[in-house]
């Protein structure tokens, strides 16, 4: 027997064929695609408007693969977080984020990451594969379901902060985006969702001439090369320079403002010289800053810098007219934290 296909790697149009070659409606498709995307429906048998016989001929043909949340974990704050059991058993994480007004969901673009920051716990997890379109739009359906349930309100905003290197992902990572965002999928809209990148300049450039309509986060760290560059491997690859010159490229572009995400550390980066170097790469380029806590991984390696440091930072930023956020931690006590997704369990 040959092997079932995945019928979620069908386009519409596709579908459509499908159904005209064997000799039945082409808008039998159409039908299909919603029950699969729009009711994210995971077996043919609840496609209640299609008949036996013709649910019988998909489940000849096709499967339907689809995520698991094999364990969800809800930290004291209402943080959640879910490991993901993918077709073939591997785990990725995603969480959803709550706060008063609304929930976010941070989701995974691959299994593991290849980025080797070494600050960050995925990074201790080598890269195994990248996620299929399916595969994170079924993070945000299953968090939009948490959502309901835990909250009472629908998901609002989504963002790719999660396990892996988006734009390492690009093709497939744009593709979720499309289904998320269409009418024919989640109807969700782009201006709520950020991708986060390490800065790859060559793929920033890209998605400024592919015109996405979401937000760009960068994770910055440092705006001087060493530091950063000790921190951040990737940026021996494409400096702080190159990676300038692509932010430029895309507000050119797009006319959207850069989010910086930024830890300071105990003893790297929490002098007044590295506060100062951040507002003159800012002021290159319309963008704010999100000061982000750091979640210590397992090792002790680094530390957080103490809140004089961060205190010191919001004063520059502030006096230099940079838009500035600190951003508390939110589900630490269940390793849901930014750079604690590692697949402990
Ligand atoms: N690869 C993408 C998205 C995943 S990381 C990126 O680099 O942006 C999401 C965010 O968490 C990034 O800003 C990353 O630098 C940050 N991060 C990683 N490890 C962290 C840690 N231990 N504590 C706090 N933030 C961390």
């Amino acid at each position: 027997m040959t092997k079932k296909k995945d019928i979620r790697a069908l386009t519409k149009e596709e579908l459509r064929a499908f159904f005209s070659e064997n000799n039945d409606k082409a808008f039998r498709g159409n039908q299909v695609y919603e029950w699969l995307w729009q009711k994210a429906t995971y077996s043919f048998d609840d496609m209640t408007n299609l008949s036996k016989e013709t649910r019988n001929m998909l489940e000849e043909h096709f499967v339907i693969n689809h995520i698991e949340v094999d364990q969800m974990q809800r930290s004291i704050d209402g943080t959640i977080k879910n490991a993901i059991k993918l077709h073939d058993n591997m785990i990725v994480e995603s969480v959803l984020i709550p706060t008063d007004t609304r929930t976010t969901a941070c989701v995974s673009s691959q299994v593991g990451c290849s980025l080797d920051c070494n600050f960050c716990a995925t990074a201790r997890l080598k890269r195994m594969r990248n996620l299929n379109p399916d595969e994170i739009y079924d993070q945000v359906v299953a968090i939009d379901k948490q959502s309901r349930l835990y909250h009472n309100h629908k998901l609002s905003n989504i963002v790719f902060m999660g396990m892996g290197e988006p734009l390492l992902n690009y093709k497939n990572v744009l593709e979720a985006i499309d289904k998320i965002t269409s009418d024919e999928g989640l109807g969700m809209s782009s201006k709520r969702i950020t991708l986060s990148t390490v800065g790859i300049p060559k793929m920033i450039k890209k998605l400024a001439d592919d015109e996405v309509k979401f937000n760009l986060a960068v994770s910055l760290h440092s705006a001087i090369d060493e530091v950063r560059s000790k921190m951040m491997p990737i940026n021996d690859k494409s400096n702080l320079t190159e990676l300038l010159a692509s932010l430029q490229y895309w507000y050119a572009k797009t006319k959207r403002k850069i989010t910086f995400e930024y830890v300071v550390w105990k003893d790297i980066n929490d002098a007044q010289k590295d506060a100062n170097a951040l507002v003159d790469y800012c002021k290159k380029i319309p963008s704010k800053v999100n000061l982000i806590a750091y979640n210590a991984i397992d090792d002790g390696e680094f530390q957080q810098a103490s809140s004089k440091a961060i205190n010191m930072y919001v004063k520059t930023l502030e006096a230099n007219h940079v838009v500035v956020n600190v951003r508390r931690s939110r589900g630490e006590d269940i390793d849901a934290a930014c750079g604690q997704l590692a697949n402990k369990s």
